[in-house]
């Protein structure tokens, strides 16, 4: 059932009444809690900014090649904040945030000392505690 399949990647929700001006809130529709996040796209070798558009998830660069160096390499921005100088630039994304606090357990740190000739941190141990 490749259709069912492909329809049913379609159907997931996109969040629809989680609002723009808010910076997050829970999805009336499904649950997750949703952030809304600002990014641009820069040339990956000058770093100027680069017009983008969205395809379903990705952003990406409207044009293959850099117009100011001619590379097509590019990287990702996450905005802080939106900027009026980045509003023409800036594209716009609802981010399903990781409620992960909640699922990892307390852990301890230490530093094992055995190695005095090295300054560097030679080893780091991590131990779950385990609540009783
Ligand atoms: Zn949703
Ligand atoms: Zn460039």
């Amino acid at each position: 059932m490749i259709l069912f399949d492909f329809f049913k990647i379609k159907h997931e929700c996109s969040h629809n009444k989680v609002s723009a001006d808010v910076e997050e809130a829970y999805c009336p529709d499904c649950g997750a809690l949703v952030q809304n996040k600002w990014y641009l796209v820069r040339c990956g070798c000058c770093n100027i900014k680069r017009s983008a558009h969205r395809h379903y998830d990705e952003i990406i660069p409207d044009t293959k090649f850099c117009k100011n160096c001619g590379s097509s390499e590019y990287y990702i921005q996450e905005l802080e904040k939106l900027n009026f100088t980045d509003v023409r630039y800036a594209v716009f994304k609802k981010v399903i945030v990781n409620n992960e606090k909640q699922n990892i357990s307390t852990r301890q740190i230490w530093v094992e000392e055995n190695d005095t000739t090295c300054n560097q941190i030679s080893e780091i141990k991590t131990i779950p505690v385990l609540n009783k």
